[in-house]
């Protein structure tokens, strides 16, 4: 990583996620899958136009491994580190190919739920796929979008938490945001809204990040024991849309072969859509090609 790109992630580092940051998470902490907001019934809107692939209702898919396993697996599991790169995170797709996986972040709530239109009209224009880390209350507050987004195959859908929390095993916090507490909240975080994007696609998510993307080094254990991968970034698009046009494009420009850049389509007034707009035909005219994560280009690295 040069210093340049060093120094970019330190300086957006405090407010690498703000606009993940400033958007509520639950004050009280549900208790187990049964309390899993989001099951068909709940959804706001018509439910029937939420289902995306399947009217059916697929079994959890946290199958044989259950709530209770995680806590007797992990229960006394003490964490060693903390952040946004920590052990079982992955922040760059193995490869020297001169691809990026262009990633954006729907952290919903009650200041999270907006919907940048011009950022993927502009990625469906041009062809341009992404990856999208959709939150469990963004879904609630956007059916009529998600069905949209779930059914066009330039995007794919991942799993950005159910309340949007700091995953930590021991009540961790990030700008200001509590973490879940215990095994059993990592638990609910991850798997509330995979048994709702299972129900919603008809398959379950691969990949997760967490609100405000900190985690440790237990929780992503927990994860990968559910069936998904913990995916980061190695460049920070937008500092939670806090950035302005032209620093999204500078820090986009930034990214390598195998670059994983993180940005926010929940935040229409900010300056993601206009720069990555002016980025991308940048990159693209650099030799480089943009992929989903699970397009990486070695085949089934990133499953
Ligand atoms: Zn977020």
């Amino acid at each position: 990583m040069s210093l340049s790109r060093r120094a970019l992630l330190a300086a957006g580092t405090s407010t690498v996620l703000a606009g993940c940051a400033g958007q509520a998470h639950p004050s009280t902490p549900r208790p187990g899958p049964a309390a899993v907001p989001g099951s068909r019934s709940e959804e706001t809107g018509s439910g029937s136009s939420i289902a995306v692939v399947s009217s059916a209702s697929p079994a959890p898919v946290t199958g044989a491994v259950t709530r209770n396993d995680m806590i007797v697996r992990y229960g006394r599991i003490r964490p060693i580190a903390w952040g946004t790169e920590v052990p079982g995170v992955t922040t760059t797709l193995p490869t020297t190919d001169r691809v990026i996986a262009l990633t954006f972040d729907a952290c919903g709530g009650p200041h999270g739920n907006g919907y940048d239109q011009a950022l993927t009209d502009f990625l469906r224009r041009h062809g341009v796929p992404a990856t999208l880390f959709l939150n469990s209350r963004w879904i609630d507050a956007n059916p009529q979008v998600f069905h949209d987004l779930a059914t066009d195959p330039l995007f794919e859908i991942a799993n950005h938490g159910t309340f949007h929390r700091p995953l930590s095993v021991s009540g961790r916090s990030a700008y200001g945001i509590t973490g879940t507490h215990n095994v059993g909240e990592v638990f609910d975080e991850v798997a509330g809204n995979r048994d709702k994007l299972n129900a919603l696609l008809g398959h379950p998510p691969g990949f997760f990040r967490s609100g405000t993307a900190h985690c440790d080094d237990v929780a992503t254990r927990i994860v990968a024991d559910l069936g998904e991968r913990v995916v980061n970034f190695d460049v920070n698009g937008d500092a939670g849309a806090t950035f302005t046009p032209d620093q999204v494009t500078h820090a986009v420009l930034t990214a390598r072969p195998g670059s994983v850049v993180i940005g926010h389509m929940n935040h229409p007034s900010g300056g993601t859509a206009q720069g990555i707009a002016a980025a991308v035909p940048r990159l693209t005219g650099s030799g480089f090609r943009f992929v989903r994560l699970s397009d990486c280009p070695i085949s089934g690295c990133l499953r």
